[in-house]
Formats: C-alpha cells, sequence, structure tokens
C-alpha cells in the first residue's frame, strides 16, 4: 500500500471537485453558496447509509453531522441498505489522484434516490481523522451540497490533517430549509 502525500491528497480532491461540479450542473445550478437549489431532495425523509469499508472506518460519526439539524432522516445500516433511499459507500479503485468518487442519481421527478460513493484503496493509508474528513466531506455532496471557499467547513475542497470537519450554519439552515420539521 502506498501512502499518498500532501499534494496527492491535495490533487485529489481537486479531481473530486472537478467531477461533483459537473454533476450538480447535470442536476441543478448551484447558487453562489455552493449548495444546490432548495427544491432539490432526497425522495424520502428518511436515507440510509451502508458501507463495505469495513468497522474501522467512522462512517456512521461522520454521517451523523448531517443528520443533526432537521428533518431529514439519515440512518447507518451497516453493510447492508434497508430500503431503496440509500448512500452506498464502498471500495473502487480510482484513476491516479482520485481519493473519493461520488455520483448522485434522481428520480423521474429531479429528486434524489441514491448516492454512490467510492473510495480508492488508497485511502486505506489515511488517518482517522482524514477518514472523517474524507466520509462527512462525501456524503455533504450526497445532500446536494457542493464546495466552499471559506475554508472553515467539512465541504472545503482541501483534505488536510486538522482541517475543518464541521457543518457550516449554511449547511443547517439550508438542511431545515428543505426538511422542516412537521
Ligand atoms: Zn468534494
Amino acid at each position: 500500500m502506498r501512502v499518498p502525500s500532501r499534494a496527492a491528497v491535495r490533487a485529489g480532491w481537486i479531481v473530486v471537485a472537478l467531477i461533483l461540479a459537473a454533476v450538480l450542473i447535470v442536476i441543478g445550478t448551484p447558487d453562489a453558496d455552493g449548495a444546490s437549489p432548495s427544491q432539490v431532495r432526497w425522495n424520502r425523509t428518511t436515507v440510509h447509509v451502508q458501507s463495505a469499508l469495513g468497522d474501522d472506518w467512522p462512517v456512521r460519526v461522520a454521517v451523523e453531522a448531517w443528520d443533526d439539524s432537521s428533518a431529514l432522516d439519515i440512518v447507518y445500516s451497516g453493510t447492508r441498505c434497508a430500503s431503496t433511499s440509500c448512500i452506498t459507500i464502498r471500495w473502487e479503485d480510482l484513476p491516479d489522484w482520485h481519493l473519493g468518487y461520488t455520483n448522485l442519481y434522481t428520480d423521474a421527478l429531479g429528486r434524489y434516490k441514491a448516492c454512490t460513493i467510492r473510495v480508492d484503496p488508497a485511502a486505506a493509508d489515511l488517518s482517522d481523522y482524514l477518514r472523517l474528513s474524507l466520509i462527512r466531506h462525501e456524503t455533504g455532496h450526497c445532500f446536494g451540497f457542493n464546495h466552499t471557499y471559506t475554508g472553515t467547513d467539512v465541504m472545503i475542497e482541501t483534505l488536510r490533517e486538522g482541517g475543518p470537519q464541521n457543518l457550516s450554519q449554511f449547511h443547517k439552515d439550508r438542511l431545515l430549509e428543505v426538511y422542516p420539521y412537521a
């Protein structure tokens, strides 16, 4: 196994950023803050997360952050998805410099129905801190969020040790707008 250099990690995120920008342009034009428009949402208010990365990946903790601020219910369901509205996280060899690759899929009404996060085996060498950062960042894309450029929240495009891992107030406000409590 190889340990990705700092430059390699940064390059990987830039490539991921470009790919995700393309995806988001297809499904909806991001606004000035880099998030999807409020009418773009999951087709259910409960989204399950399944991961094949292994028990030493903090997937549950990573995704719980997105669960806390709105009626959107995000349920970690281990290695097997419990419904058809799923975020699937799995290993896959990616082109050079890719650590993660996220795709969102929409139904006929344009609502999110599935999201797939592919993680390159090179990411197995990441620290626990960076594993959490990577998965929380990628799952943010699964909820329609693009990159932010303020450098204070998890959706910045550069992955680094000690970097931000939290959602911004903007993310919480937007989730509550799209998924209000009854
Ligand atoms: Zn990204």
